[in-house]
């Protein structure tokens, strides 16, 4: 069979599909890796089971019973998956008829909304955010017609900013009855007051989406939770795969969610916030730099004149960031992730260098 014909045997909405950019799948050669909102270093970790014959349990029970207690919440309200990736699958297929239902998202936001909904071939519905990047209610409300699910990442990826609590809630009084609102706090950690888990108890059509891979330093463990009242969760666990997650993995995420894991991972995060600081004032001080944008979170967005030159010049110096310019609104912006001091310290000398010989041309 040519692959002409097997491309013919694919669903259309396969075969018109763009993957998503990962920032690993765009490649690059570098040593400095700020393109990712990773934590920058790696945490080690021992594996302490070695019944691999068997097949591991479906939600572990372990890590339910620790991630529930570090979210506040019960245990019927948490279920674990393959990264909060898989969140956002597990909420569209088990919510969104395909060829009939729509998700409703509000870029610039992450990309991964619209790639799983025109994977599973519902429709993606894009209101853009406005020019502060909050919710843009009235025009929600107006194309609410046929959605299922309404993604808000707070605080946003890429742009940074926790989302008005206020709007938060009149988008949930919104969609009451009609649809799911899922709030992705990927970055939660490091805006812990920011959360909306408590709101679980007052909106039955409330959903939250977790991650280990960002302020928990486990990117390469692919571990996430989905938080939400039981009913919702008792849905998610029908379409799960059987066996979402490996032994070790189960093993080492409950290691990292153990009163040390906790206060290992609370450490980290203020030491990201100190580096972001440091980083936001030698960014602010550099000509050229037109705007740096507040964040809540792993990652800064800044706005430059020469945005694509000094992606490209940074790039072959082998210090990789996330180039934002093509998302709307974003024009001649680059994501930053907080590295360690000395990551932060080089991509800042490696931006004067450059700035100075921009002026000096
Ligand atoms: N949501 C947001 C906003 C993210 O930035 C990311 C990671 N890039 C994810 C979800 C996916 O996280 P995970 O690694 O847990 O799949």
């Amino acid at each position: 069979m040519s692959s002409k014909s097997i491309e013919a045997l694919a669903r259309e909405n396969v075969r018109q599909l763009t993957p998503y950019q990962s920032a690993r799948r765009l490649g690059g050669k570098g040593d400095v890796w700020l393109n990712a909102n990773e934590y920058p270093t790696a945490v080690p970790f021992e594996l302490t089971q070695q019944t691999l014959n068997r097949y591991p349990e479906c939600q572990p029970e372990a890590v339910i019973t620790r991630y529930a207690a570090y979210a506040g919440l019960n245990k019927d309200q948490v279920l674990v998956n393959r990264g909060a990736d898989e969140g956002i699958e597990l909420v569209v297929r088990a919510f969104c008829e395909p060829g009939q239902d729509a998700i409703m998202i509000c870029p610039p936001t992450y990309g991964m909304y619209s790639v799983s909904a025109e994977t599973i071939g519902v429709e993606c519905r894009k209101v853009p955010a406005l020019a502060n990047w909050q919710l843009d209610l009235p025009a929600m409300q107006a194309q609410l017609d046929g959605v299922k699910v309404v993604f808000v990442c707070s605080p946003n990826n890429p742009t940074g900013q926790v989302i008005n609590p206020e709007d938060l809630k009149s988008l949930l009084e919104m969609t009451r009855d009609r649809a799911i609102v899922v709030a992705d706090e990927a970055y939660i950690e490091f805006c812990p007051q920011a959360t909306l888990t408590s709101w679980l108890k007052d909106y039955p059509h409330l959903v939250v989406l977790r991650t280990l891979s960002k302020a928990f330093a486990l990117a390469g463990l692919r571990c996430g939770f989905t938080l939400a009242n039981k009913p919702v969760i008792d849905l998610l666990l029908k379409v799960i795969a059987p066996y979402p997650l490996s032994t070790p993995v189960a093993d080492i995420a409950a290691q990292a969610l153990s009163e040390a894991g906790l206060t290992a991972m609370r450490g980290r995060v203020a030491e990201i916030l100190r580096n972001r600081r440091e980083l936001v004032s030698a960014l602010q001080a550099l000509p050229g730099v037109e705007q740096v944008y507040p964040s809540d979170t792993n990652y800064v967005l800044f706005k430059l004149s020469e945005c694509s030159v000094v992606f490209k010049s940074l790039w072959d110096q082998g210090i990789i960031l996330r180039d934002q310019s093509k998302q709307p609104g974003l024009g001649g912006c680059l994501r930053i992730t907080i590295g360690t001091e000395a990551e932060c310290q080089r991509v800042v000398a490696a931006l004067y260098a450059l700035s100075a010989s921009i002026t000096a041309e």
